[in-house]
């Protein structure tokens, strides 16, 4: 019969820590029929090694061909994609209009409506041959029926904010319209 020792704690491997025998797993090989590494530390180590292998998974998926067609594909379905569009020039609008104050929000902070409602919105006041093609094309500009000009605010938090980007406040309008219609209130401004 192989003689054991029997310590009534003992130092941890991995962390050091001295603890009672019973926070090792059971080993029948080691000297006290216990891992050298406390049970915390052999699950710290078991899920890092999960994680890794993980990672190395979706990293060769990613690499292999299947991997990459998929990823360009899904890709070109979001440049497709009208509501990821307007989310860009969302983005945009509210950047030049809040500066710094933006700080890298996203735009869906400072509004109160969601990607989807403003599409739905702005699809509905199409007027003839506005389609999202023309739209993804940059011919179709989203406005604002009021200026930003005529509304006084400091702060994302003010009415006015609100007011000059409520979903009511915002229409699609062609490019070339747009840039007469900004043209006309430099004129009278
Ligand atoms: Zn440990």
């Amino acid at each position: 019969m192989k003689r054991r020792v029997c310590w009534l704690e003992k130092a941890c491997k991995a962390c050091g820590v001295v603890l009672p025998l019973a926070k090792f797993g059971r080993h029948p090989g080691g000297l006290d029929g216990r891992e050298t590494r406390c049970r915390r530390c052999k699950r710290l180590a078991r899920n890092s090694a999960l994680r890794q292998r993980e990672r190395d998974r979706v990293r060769a998926w990613q690499k292999s061909a299947r991997g990459r067609e998929l990823h360009r594909e899904a890709q070109r379905r979001r440049r497709l994609n009208p509501e990821v569009r307007i989310g860009k020039r969302m983005s945009e609008m509210l950047r030049k209009a809040l500066g710094a104050s933006k700080r890298g929000m996203s735009w869906k902070t400072y509004v109160d409506f969601t990607p989807e409602a403003l599409r739905k919105h702005l699809e509905e006041r199409f007027v003839d041959g506005m389609n999202w093609e023309a739209f993804m094309r940059g011919e179709i500009h989203i406005d604002h029926v009021v200026p930003q000009a005529c509304f006084r605010f400091s702060t994302p938090g003010d009415i006015a904010f609100r007011q000059c980007w409520s979903l009511s406040n915002l229409q699609p309008l062609w490019a070339k319209d747009n840039i007469a219609k900004g043209a006309r209130l430099t004129a009278h401004g």
